[in-house]
């Protein structure tokens, strides 16, 4: 079985924001050789999260607004009495540091309205993601 490590690096621009990686992961895939097997998109980070789901700014608008709904800046969290960021830490929490693909014919298999977003939960700030593909 081979296992291939890609490192990318996202600078962020804003508090939040998602940026789209469908690209670099992809091409992370192609570069590996892997024919089939699984493609990891990880970002080892406590405040930020991985997505996957359709690149439409509208959408994009919506799934922020979402989380601020759902942990709103300053609202009282127990973190933010050392750090002031506890509602990054509890979105990054619930919805998850990583995704797993399936790697099909040499290439990532997703839906057409699923490309793969770096969730910025605590910006602006240099990121990493690392992208493992394993496999045949
Ligand atoms: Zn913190």
């Amino acid at each position: 079985m081979k296992v291939v490590f890609k490192e990318l690096r996202v600078s962020t621009s804003n508090l939040t924001e998602l940026v789209d990686i469908t690209r670099q992961v992809e091409e992370a895939v192609r570069e590996s050789g892997v024919v089939n097997g699984l493609c990891l998109v990880y970002a080892p980070h406590a405040t930020a999260a991985i997505v996957a789901n359709e690149h439409e700014a509208g959408l994009m608008r919506d799934i922020l607004n979402k989380l601020q709904q759902e942990y709103p800046r300053g609202a009282g969290w127990l973190h933010d009495r050392i750090d002031d960021n506890a509602n990054a830490h509890l979105a990054s929490a619930f919805i998850g540091s990583s995704r797993t693909f399936p790697v099909m014919d040499r290439r990532l298999v997703r839906g057409t309205w699923q490309n793969i977003f770096l969730v910025e939960m605590d910006g602006p700030r240099s990121r990493r993601i690392v992208v493992e593909v394993l496999g045949e």
